[in-house]
């Protein structure tokens, strides 16, 4: 399809508008002119956004996350190109847009249309679709990079058992289908014993209570995980650390339980421990690609069906307070439409 071809730019959109009043910051649906989008080469129509826990943090108003107002939340959006100045995308192909700050400092996912950057768009993997793409979103694909970043550093499959904290939430049951599906032999976290089946039914081997992790309070304890994928943070994650073996790798993603790291440096230095930050929102464009080509092979619609609900656009504000209660399990889409 050519330029000429294309649909034209529709002159209106919905979008979930986050506004600064003097009662604090209120969220609406609105219907804004074309104008309203921020500028950026590519037009896209959003067909699915989704739902993490910053956008949680953001819709509820907490400080932080939107650097200015009015702004659209959502970190994540999928849907297909209108137009692209630079000639890069074609009108009609389908594209994936995860971090580089929309939902934070530009508008995000939670409009009908939205503005990119040319480079900050990732083809949607052949023989996938843009629901798919948000039931994996930036969760998913922070599970992606997290696993991607064990293995790099040398956790193999048979070397022993990989720890997932936060399991039942996005990240942590995305960490844990992924892991699975590599061989290895996934502990799944929770502090939600009711979600032991499902954990289990995701491929985990056993299923663990918060508290046993943060019990392990000594600088050192005994070695356990051979891989860590953390997004806790906290408590939790000093005493995955503690008990992480030697030459082991924890690969940090979150705060969900705190941002603190109350810890000593003798897993580093006496075990060789490696901790590993990650951070998706600005991921280089080449590992992008390569952690949403991996994630389309091990990580089909099929396996993801149960880990994700579909939700509509006016769905989201009541979505927010139930992600920052912990009470959201998996992923959640937002149909745009
Ligand atoms: P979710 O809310 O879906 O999952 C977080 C999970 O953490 C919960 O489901 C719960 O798991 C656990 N949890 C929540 N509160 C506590 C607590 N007080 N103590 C211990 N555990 C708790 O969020 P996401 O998976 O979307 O995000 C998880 C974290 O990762 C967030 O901090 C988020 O900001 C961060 N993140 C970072 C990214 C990066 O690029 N580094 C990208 C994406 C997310 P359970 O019920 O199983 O115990």
């Amino acid at each position: 399809m050519t330029q000429s071809d294309a649909t034209p730019l529709p002159d209106k959109y919905r979008a979930l508008r986050a506004e600064k009043t003097d009662s604090g910051v209120q969220v609406s649906l609105q219907t804004l002119p074309l104008s309203a989008l921020p500028d950026g080469d590519v037009t896209v129509q959003v067909t699915h956004s989704s739902l993490n826990y910053k956008d949680g943090l953001a819709v509820s108003g907490r400080p932080g996350v939107l650097r200015s107002y009015p702004m659209t939340p959502g970190i994540d959006l999928a849907g297909t190109v209108l137009e692209d100045r630079t000639g890069r995308w074609q009108p009609g192909q389908g594209v994936i847009l995860t971090g580089w700050g929309i939902g934070e400092r530009q508008d995000g996912g939670y409009a009908t249309l939205a503005r990119a950057h040319a480079d900050w768009l990732v083809a949607q993997p052949p023989g996938t679709d843009a629901r798919w793409a948000m039931s994996v979103g930036t969760a998913g694909f922070t599970a992606m990079l997290a696993v991607m970043a064990l293995e790099e550093h040398g956790v193999t499959p048979g070397d022993g058992e990989v720890l997932v904290t936060g399991a039942a939430g996005g990240v942590g049951s995305t960490a844990v289908a992924l892991l699975a599906a590599a061989g290895h032999t996934v502990v799944a976290s929770t502090g939600r014993a009711q979600e032991e089946a499902y954990l289990l039914g995701l491929g985990a081997s056993r299923v663990i209570g918060r508290e046993e992790l943060t019990a392990l309070n000594r600088p050192l304890e005994k070695e356990r995980w051979a891989g860590v994928v953390d997004s806790v943070g906290g408590a939790t994650l000093a005493g995955a650390y503690a008990s992480t073996r030697t030459h082991g790798a924890l690969a940090v993603c979150g705060l969900a339980g705190g941002s603190d790291l109350n810890a000593s440096v003798f897993p580093l230095i006496l075990r060789g421990v490696n901790l590993l930050g990650i951070d998706s929102v600005t991921c280089p464009a080449p590992r992008r690609e390569a952690a949403w080509n991996r994630l389309a092979r091990d990580l089909g619609a099929g396996k993801l069906a149960a880990v994700t609900q579909e939700r509509a656009l006016s769905d989201v504000p009541t979505l927010a307070g139930e992600i920052l209660a912990g009470q959201v399990r998996g992923r959640t889409v937002i149909d745009v439409t």
